[in-house]
């Protein structure tokens, strides 16, 4: 069993005897409703074949169409997919949008990939896929390692095979197909939100927060931007191959230029290299994770000098971490509510493409702002009035909501 699917129990059955969730929809909970694996044959460009293994997992489709992101990476298990499902439908529920929980991925090395091999292997995989995504089934997202251009090709296989065209299908594409402006920096400017949420309550001020942040991709690298804009000073970022520190300060700018040309923050200059796990333990104020689970474990939670953790990737912190980070003072923002921002603009893309009726920017920030602070403050609440740990509070709401939903709808037959 991979180590999310492990946390994701872990977390359920937690927040299940804190909740007294009935025994019934507890084990209902603990299963994905489906799970499709699929084979991906790709005529590479030397003329082989290479086979991929690829799965899209439903967790729950309780509260409507099922709703998650498709990640290439070589680690991909069913397991990990299956844990990032069961995630996405507490996410929904908490930020109260009318979805369920899903998750796709394919195992490859997606950097060693021609851009004709990436097309031809994602436009098998969404044909693979195809009898479960849909509008109404499941609308897949960019997760790690896939973007507005895979998001294209997907929406237009789909398309083709309808005979016209379905831009509801995904969500992430580029706005000339009927993307949603603001969409791109919406997980990062959501981190952002929560962040300024819990430093509130926190009373920490923004020019003296000192920011490291794990991976520098599309939710870390933008993440480095808007703290950088709204006036935080970053210390520290990193990606798979490394990273840097300057206690002056780093400008994220020159670090994305940097980045475009040596395809890592490694190596930049103006600043000291360290590893990831220094990274992790800078002396900082604010520790924004924002790559990939199991990052912050029992053998380096006691190392963490962060005050506060922002999670922007999913389930970066372990169960054991999470309890021993909670004893030590530390205050975490959980990844489903400080990361669903994506999953939020998400939702104003698809409501956008089924209206064929867009919004400006500023409206999507604006509506994005008050639904990430209205769940803070239906968690933070919660958390305080229990005594418990925000994390628990935000899972209970989420799963509340969509054990509410069962109940409603009764078991079928
Ligand atoms: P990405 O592929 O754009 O970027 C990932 C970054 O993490 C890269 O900089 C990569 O080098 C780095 N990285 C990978 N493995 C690493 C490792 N072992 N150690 C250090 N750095 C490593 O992916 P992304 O979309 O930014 O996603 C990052 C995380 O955020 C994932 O956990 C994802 O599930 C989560 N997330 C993404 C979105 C979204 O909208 N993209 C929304 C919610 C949550």
């Amino acid at each position: 069993m991979s180590n999310a699917w492990v946390s994701a129990l872990s977390q359920l059955d937690e927040a299940a005897e804190f909740m007294t969730l009935d025994e019934n929809l507890h084990k209902v909970f603990r299963e994905p409703k489906r799970i499709l694996t699929v084979s991906v044959p790709v005529r590479m460009d030397d003329g082989n074949v290479e086979v991929f293994i690829g799965y899209r997992v439903h967790h729950s489709i309780a509260r409507g169409p099922a709703k998650g992101g498709i990640r290439y990476h070589p680690d991909v298990t069913l397991d990990e997919v299956k844990a990032l499902a069961m995630w996405m439908t507490w996410k929904c529920a908490l930020v109260g949008i009318p979805y369920g929980g899903a998750k796709g991925g394919v195992r490859v090395q997606p950097w060693g990939l021609s851009l004709g091999e990436l097309e031809r292997l994602t436009r098998r995989y969404a044909s693979e896929i195809l009898p479960f995504i849909g509008p109404e089934r499941d609308v897949p997202a960019p997760d790690m390692n896939t973007d507005e251009r895979v998001m294209a090709w997907i929406m237009d296989t789909y398309s083709m095979n309808q005979g016209y065209s379905v831009p509801g299908v995904v969500t992430g594409k580029p706005v000339s197909i009927g993307g949603s402006q603001g969409r791109a920096g919406a997980t990062s400017r959501g981190v952002l939100y929560s962040a300024l949420s819990a430093m509130e309550r926190l009373e920490m001020p923004i020019e003296s927060t000192r920011v490291a942040i794990q991976g520098f991709g599309k939710v870390g690298g933008f993440a480095a931007q808007v703290f950088h804009d709204a006036g935080f000073n970053i210390v520290g970022v990193s990606d798979y191959k490394g990273g840097v520190y300057n206690p002056r300060g780093l400008n994220p700018t020159a670090l994305m230029r940097y980045k475009d040309e040596a395809q890592t923050v490694a190596g930049f200059t103006g600043a000291d290299a360290i590893t990831n796990e220094e990274l992790l333990e800078l002396d900082c104020d604010l520790l924004v994770p924002a790559a990939i689970e199991d990052q912050i474990t029992a053998q380096n939670a006691d190392r963490i000098r962060a005050r506060l953790i922002v999670e922007g990737a999913n389930g970066p912190t372990t169960p054991e971490a999470d309890h021993s980070l909670d004893a030590r003072g530390v205050y975490i923002v959980p990844d489903i509510l400080a990361n669903s921002g994506g999953v939020t603009v998400s939702y104003f893309e698809w409501v956008q493409d089924i209206q064929a009726y867009f919004w400006s920017e500023d409206q999507v920030n604006r509506q994005l702002r008050d639904l990430m602070a209205a769940s803070f403050k239906s968690a933070a609440s919660l958390a305080e009035e229990k005594g418990v740990r925000l994390r628990l509070a935000a899972l209970a709401l989420g799963i509340g909501r969509v054990a509410e939903a069962h109940i409603a709808r009764g078991l079928y037959p």
